[in-house]
Formats: C-alpha cells, structure tokens, sequence
C-alpha cells in the first residue's frame, strides 16, 4: 500500500511518503535499542512526566490533531475530537497508575520468602490500524512506555499525517530519542521485521489476515504476541426493554465512527415479541441520518475511511444479496462523490450467506429475529469472533446470566460497547488475544521475574 494522505470524502490525493528503506530502519531499530538501555533505569516519575506532557500537549492541540483524522480517514470531527481527549486519558491514565500496577507482589511461600518483581523486557513493536489512528496507538504506546520499553510503531499507511503528529507530540515533550519511533514501512516488513532480535514483543491491532502474519513469525522466533483483530458482535435485544430506548443505542452502536469499528454491534437479534416495532424505529432511524463532509458539525454519516473499503462493501453486501439475503435498507453507494455507502440493513441470513460470518466494516446491520433468550444465545456464539457483545434488558439479573454464557471477551449491559482507560480491551476466538487498557493492558510486555530467598 502506497504510504499516502487520501481525503475520502473527495477521493483525492493530499499528500505522499516515501517508505523507509532497510537501512533507515536499521538505524532506527537500533537507538530504540540503545534509548532502552537507559530509559529502563529511569524512574517512574521520570516516565510519567513525559506521558502527561505528551497527555497535556494532546488537549491543546486537540482541534488541530483531530483535523487530521478526519481528512485522513474520515472520521466525524467531533468524534475525532473525542478520540484525542480519550487518548490523552489514557497517557495520564498509566503515568498515574503504572507504579502501583507493577509494585513488587509478595508471596508466600512454603519455606523462605518470595516476590515478583516486573521488569521491562526491550523494544516492543507495535502494528496499528487507521480506525482510531490515535487511541489505538495511544493504548499500545503508553503502558509499554510506562513499564521502561521503548517502542515502535507502524501505523496504516493511509494515516501517514497521524503518525507523524503522534511521534512530534513525544518530541515536543522531550522523550529521547529512540523512545517512540514512527516506522514508514508496510504490512510484509513490519512482519518480517519481527524476527530481529532486538525486538521483544509485538502487538497488532487489524485484520484476522495481518494479525495471522504477525503471530506466525511471533511464534517462529519464540516472541510473546498480543492481538487485537475483528468483530461482529451481537446486540441482543431482551422482550423487557424500553425499545425507543434500545433504538436511539442501536444506531449509535452501529453508526459510530462510521459503522468502522471492530467493537459495534453488527448483528441485531431481537425476541419475536418486540422484533417488529425495533425494525421499523431502527429502519427509520438510519434512514434519517445525515450523510456529508465529516468536518461538518451537522453531519451524522461520513464517508468510508478509503474508496477501496467503499467497494468492499458494497461487494460484501451484492455477494450475500446472490446468495438469499434480504435489503431493508440502503445496499448501495451513495449518489455523491467520495466514499459514501447508504445506511444498510440486511436479513434473511443463513450461514452459507456471506453476511453472516463476515464482519462488515461499515454501515450496515444484519437483522435476526429468534423465538426466546436460548436462541438468542446461540446465534450470539455463532461466530468465528468474539470481540463484545451489548445485551439490553431492563431485568438486569437477567441479562447477566446471559452475559455468563456469550464467548466474549467484553459484554455490555445496556449500553453498546464502549472503552475507558481503566477497562480491559480485548477478544477471544479470531478476535485475538491478550488485553490492552487498565492494569491488565500493562501486564503482558513485562517480565514477571521471581525473586526467592531462601
Ligand atoms: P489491516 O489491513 O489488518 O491493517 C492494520 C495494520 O496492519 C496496518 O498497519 C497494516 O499496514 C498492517 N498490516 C497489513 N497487512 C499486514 C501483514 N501482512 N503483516 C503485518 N502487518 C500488516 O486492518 P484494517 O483493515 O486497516 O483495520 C480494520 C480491521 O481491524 C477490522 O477487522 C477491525 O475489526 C480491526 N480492529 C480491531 C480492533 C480491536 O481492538 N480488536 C480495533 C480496531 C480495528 P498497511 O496499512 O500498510 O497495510
């Protein structure tokens, strides 16, 4: 992929990048390499000192900085300004929290004494997607950086302005040299670049394919992996809710950043009781949405992140439309320039339907109506993912032993899924493994190193 600035809402070209060659890379490679020798003697209070200037410097730019979100992947403006105070959260979130996380633990043992004690393990890599081209990096960068390692990270090439914003900010706060490095190379090299062995550790945030890639030459080269991939995650819809209620959270469940998030809903079960009037509001609703140019404040529905994502799904959508399922709503582009696709509903899904098991990156909602809560259940676990789940009921008891026997790793209770600096993120099945955010995000790049004395 060609490492270059595209406007999805006009489809033009902004602005081009030349890849690293292997020897910039190299160089690269190895003063992250030497910065670690010496941040990880650094004190807590150091570190966190540098992630609040970097927490700080987000907010005061933040108007500047979510400007280049949204001409680089199209993100609604306001929503883009809500990613950078989010992510700025999360660098304070860990320099306040990081050395009550990694304190030495105390055991105790049959004979003598014991504790753990954690230690930072190098440079760790760090692969990121376009969708929430500063949060996703933000909980990747911050607790590494906390812990005493220093990173690397490669950004999608279509966000190219993103990553050089986020790699300024660190230089502006003062970090090393070294600390956080921006990588301008593709896919294949940051795979391949995973066999180096100064490289410790490796986390991907994407697509089921890269994080495959990424895990394989992790596992060839005995490196500990964290992944972060896909969902299609259901949004059960119980027979004792506030239907307007569930509505208005169904459509910002499945709209939010465009429908181009991995944790919103995209499969819509309703009891039979209450199917019908859900349909009809849902249906109304998206219909309604204002679709323009997401620097607009009035604007409810941009574009797709790239013209190729626009095609993709329309071609998801004609594919399970051939194969027996049914258009509610939308199925096509938009009649405007740029990557625009109309709200969509499909239904009459089956499993042999494309629809069905794919995860469509975009906004459309898969309709499912079932006879009870065990039908519901099982439909929910139907999938190859399992990324989240939101369950609305207005007998909460009720939705929680649901939420017992969903194979997930994040469910919500009436509310669509959401994320916070202090709560775990992460998947089971083909949407991953591992965590990331709160205490459980900071633990899985560091050596827990057992001291004993006997
Ligand atoms: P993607 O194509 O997998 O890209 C993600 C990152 O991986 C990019 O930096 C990309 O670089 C890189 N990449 C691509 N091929 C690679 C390879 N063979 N080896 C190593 N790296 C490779 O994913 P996307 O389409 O941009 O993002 C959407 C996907 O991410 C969706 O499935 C979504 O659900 C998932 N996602 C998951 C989470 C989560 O937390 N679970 C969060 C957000 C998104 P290039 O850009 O240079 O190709």
């Amino acid at each position: 992929m060609a490492i270059q600035t595209v406007n999805p809402f006009t489809n033009k070209v902004v602005r081009s990048f030349e890849e690293m060659n292997d020897k910039t890379v190299d160089i690269l490679v190895a003063q992250s390499e030497k910065t670690f020798t010496s941040w990880k003697k650094e004190s807590y209070e150091k570190r966190a000192k540098i992630l609040h200037k970097v927490a700080s410097l987000m907010r005061e730019k933040k108007e500047h900085l979510a400007k280049i979100i949204t001409l680089e992947m199209g993100k609604l403006i306001a929503q883009a300004e809500g990613e950078i105070m989010l992510s700025a959260d999360i660098f304070d979130y860990y320099a306040t929290n990081a050395a009550i996380f990694l304190a030495d633990k105390h055991l105790e043992p049959e004979y003598g004494s014991a504790y753990v004690r954690c230690s930072p393990m190098g440079v760790i890599l760090g692969v990121e997607p376009w969708n929430f081209p500063f949060y996703q990096v933000a909980r990747f960068s911050a607790p590494n950086l906390m812990i005493g390692n220093t990173v690397l990270v490669k950004h999608a090439s279509s966000v190219p302005q993103c990553a050089i914003a986020i790699e300024d900010l660190f230089i502006e706060a003062s970090a090393p040299t070294g600390l956080y490095t921006n990588l301008f190379i593709s896919g294949e090299r940051a795979s391949a670049l995973v066999a180096d062995k100064r490289i410790k550790g490796v986390a991907l945030t994407g697509s089921e394919a890269a994080g495959a890639s990424i895990a394989s030459e992790a596992g060839k080269n005995l490196k500990k992996s964290v992944l972060e991939l896909g969902g299609n995650d259901a949004f059960i819809i119980l027979d004792d809710t506030d239907i307007d209620k569930v509505v208005d959270w169904a459509v910002v469940s499945r709209i939010n950043n465009n429908g181009e998030s991995c944790v919103a809903s995209k499969r819509f079960i309703a009891l039979d009781s209450v199917a019908d009037e859900f349909i009809e509001k849902f249906k109304e609703k998206l219909s309604n949405l204002v679709m323009g140019d997401p620097m607009d404040s009035k604007t409810e529905l941009g574009p797709m992140s790239s013209e190729e994502a626009a095609v993709h799904i329309i071609d998801q959508i004609r594919k399970s439309v051939d194969a027996g399922a049914t258009i509610l709503l939308g199925g096509t582009r938009a009649d405007r320039s740029g990557a625009f696709v109309k709200p969509t509903i499909l239904t009459d899904l089956k499993p042999e339907i494309p629809a069905y098991y794919e995860e469509i990156f975009g906004p459309v909602a898969s309709f499912y109506r079932v006879k009870n809560e065990e039908e519901a259940i099982e439909l929910a676990n139907d999938s190859n993912f399992g990324l989240g789940c939101s369950i609305f009921s207005q007998n909460v008891a009720r939705a929680e032993r649901i939420a017992d026997k969903i194979d997930v790793g994040m469910v919500f209770i009436n509310h669509p899924a959401s994320t916070k600096a202090d709560l775990p993120f992460g998947g089971v099945k083909d949407s991953g493994y591992g965590r990331e955010l709160s205490e459980l995000g900071i633990q899985e790049f560091v050596n827990k190193k057992l001291i004993r004395i006997s």
